[in-house]
């Protein structure tokens, strides 16, 4: 008798019960414990601090902004590369209850405008300037719209060190009155997530969301007091600011930033002279440390284990980095924004197969399932279909969006995350990629992820990414954008076809090949496919094609 598939369903257990704390509580825990500890080390700036000393400064800019009249869930803005602001801005919103607002640096004055409004933001912390980025001017072009936004604080400047001067005069039982009126269910930071269309939209998430998650994805890759994290990340996105600072600080472990924005010899520098023993990126940025000329030169045995997320994962770099860049443990972590983020991940002690080749598991305290995007119905394992998560980790909505909310979370809970993935027989699941970029090529489905993954493993290319551009016999083609390893010889279309031919079904074979020197991409690691999707189709002279209307 044939036995019933298991359903794509899975329930994350854990022995250490969700923290039901506020994350001001939670760093009071870690000061308690590790206070003499390193916290925070600033590489650009040659800056560094204990969690006494941190916590020091944390609680003055917690007084400052009340003094200022900020209270508990005031929108107060941060706007700025990776430096120890960020991070004592941070933690001085949640403390004192206040919704910190994530503006992506990469923003211009439009976009600035836009959240400001949109988070009806009463203060703004902001960098003056930063190379090419003239921060100051484009807050002082805005200001004049934002009739809310009153001050404006400027890292570095006289306004900076007046907040924390006003919090050093102010009395501390403030603080911890303001504490006690706290709970750990209330908002305390906006992210905002674009879409591919459309505004940004602000993911709410609560102390509970972010503490919790940050806690157990570090957790996950075994970290103590004893780690030292090299966060290369941005963090304005969830990758820094939770699985970074949030995962380091709910286990007295130090975050170092390497630099303000990426830079892989200076992530490879701060590694070496930090002796870090975790290290964060997303794939590209793995992918250009190890391809850095002076690579071998760098002393990076003191790495243990990190992070690869936030987009698809190729194998063979995760082979790399265990290989190359002694990160044994290293894990992969899946998620969103709008899920706190991680909702599965590898755990270190699974094989090397395993480690490599999917998303893992289900994290602790959350559910997963996997549903057939047209019925909604639960698939079996074995099957692609649309991953859903549920539990703590969902965030609270969209904020003033509660149409967008409900369009995302189903009255059931469940987070509608928009990524195709399998799940096998022990639970561990792939990501075979987002529905809209699912190619469909004369009727048959075919996930970019798998050929990007067989294009991969040819030895002279680098990097590469698939898309669908349009065709009028098959409704979609293929194309392959490649990025090649240095000093090759240039592949053509006919190279890569030869390569693939015998090993991959004859519909998944790209028609088209364009190299290039990288991709079109959001400052948080994502390749924008639709972007390369519209250059590709005036690369082709595919206009026509392109406007062959389907029902
Ligand atoms: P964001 O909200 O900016 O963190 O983007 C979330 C999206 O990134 C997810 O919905 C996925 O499409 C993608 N993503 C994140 N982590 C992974 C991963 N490990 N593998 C594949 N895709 C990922």
């Amino acid at each position: 008798m044939l036995s019933k598939p298991l359903p794509a369903y899975a329930s994350g257990t854990s022995e250490r019960p969700l923290l039901g704390q506020t994350l001001g509580a939670n760093l009071e825990r870690t000061v308690a414990r590790f206070g003499d500890r390193e916290a925070l080390v600033d590489v650009a700036t040659n800056r560094r601090w204990t969690y006494n000393e941190l916590d020091v400064e944390i609680d003055e800019a917690a007084l400052g902004l009340l003094e200022l009249g900020i209270g508990q869930g005031d929108r107060v803005g941060i706007w700025a590369l990776n430096c120890a602001e960020w991070v004592i801005i941070q933690y001085a919103t949640a403390k004192i209850g206040a919704i910190l607002v994530n503006v992506n640096p990469a923003y211009r004055a439009h976009e600035l405008r836009y959240v400001i409004e949109q988070s009806g933001m009463r203060l703004l912390v902001s960098a003056t300037s930063h190379r090419t980025s003239d921060y100051r001017s484009m807050v002082e072009q805005v200001r004049g719209d934002c009739p809310r936004l009153g001050e404006v604080i400027y890292i570095g400047d006289a306004s900076w060190h007046e907040l924390l001067a006003r919090g050093s005069r102010a009395d501390h039982q403030r603080l911890e009155a303001q504490a006690a009126t706290l709970s750990f269910d209330d908002a305390i930071n906006i992210q905002y997530t674009s879409g591919t269309t459309g505004f940004p939209k602000g993911a709410t998430l609560s102390h509970h969301n972010i503490l919790n998650n940050g806690y157990f994805v570090t957790e996950r890759i075994g970290f103590t007091e004893k780690d030292r994290l090299a966060i290369p990340v941005p963090m304005y996105h969830c990758f820094g600011m939770v699985m970074g600072v949030i995962g380091s600080f709910s286990h007295g472990a130090a975050v170092i930033f390497p630099s303000p924005s990426f830079d892989p010899e200076a992530t490879l520098r701060a590694v070496q002279t930090e002796r870090a023993t975790a290290l964060y990126g997303v794939p590209t940025m793995f992918i250009a440390e190890l391809g850095h000329p002076d690579f071998a030169s760098f002393d990076l045995t003191s790495l243990r284990t990190g992070i690869m997320a936030g987009s698809p994962c190729p194998v063979e770099v995760m082979k790399r980095v265990v290989a190359d860049l002694h990160m044994e443990q290293v894990a992969i972590a899946y998620g969103m924004t709008e899920t706190s983020p991680v909702s599965t991940m590898t755990r270190i002690d699974d094989d090397l197969d395993r480690r490599t080749s999917t998303v893992g598991t289900v994290m602790p305290h959350v559910e997963v399932k996997i549903i057939d995007p047209v019925t909604g119905r639960e698939l079996p394992r074995g099957e692609h279909g649309e991953l859903c998560t549920r539990g703590y980790s969902i965030m609270l909505g969209y904020w003033d969006e509660p149409e967008r909310t409900a369009e995302a979370i189903d009255a059931a809970g469940w987070m509608h995350t928009g990524d195709l993935a399998v799940m096998d027989d022990q639970g561990y699941v792939n990501i075979s990629g987002r529905i809209k970029d699912m190619v469909i090529r004369g009727g048959e489905n075919i996930y970019p992820r798998e050929i990007e993954e067989f294009l991969y493993t040819h030895p002279d290319v680098a990097d590469v990414q698939v898309i669908g551009v349009p065709d009028e016999r098959y409704g979609e083609e293929l194309m392959a954008w490649v990025v090649m390893k240095p000093d090759r010889e240039p592949l053509t279309a006919e190279a890569i076809r030869q390569f693939c031919h015998g090993q991959l079904a004859h519909f998944k074979i790209p028609r088209y090949v364009h190299l290039v020197e990288g991709f079109p991409m959001t400052i948080s690691g994502k390749v924008r496919k639709v972007e390369m999707r519209e250059a590709a189709v005036g690369l082709l002279g595919l206009d026509d094609v392109a406007r062959i209307r389907h029902a």
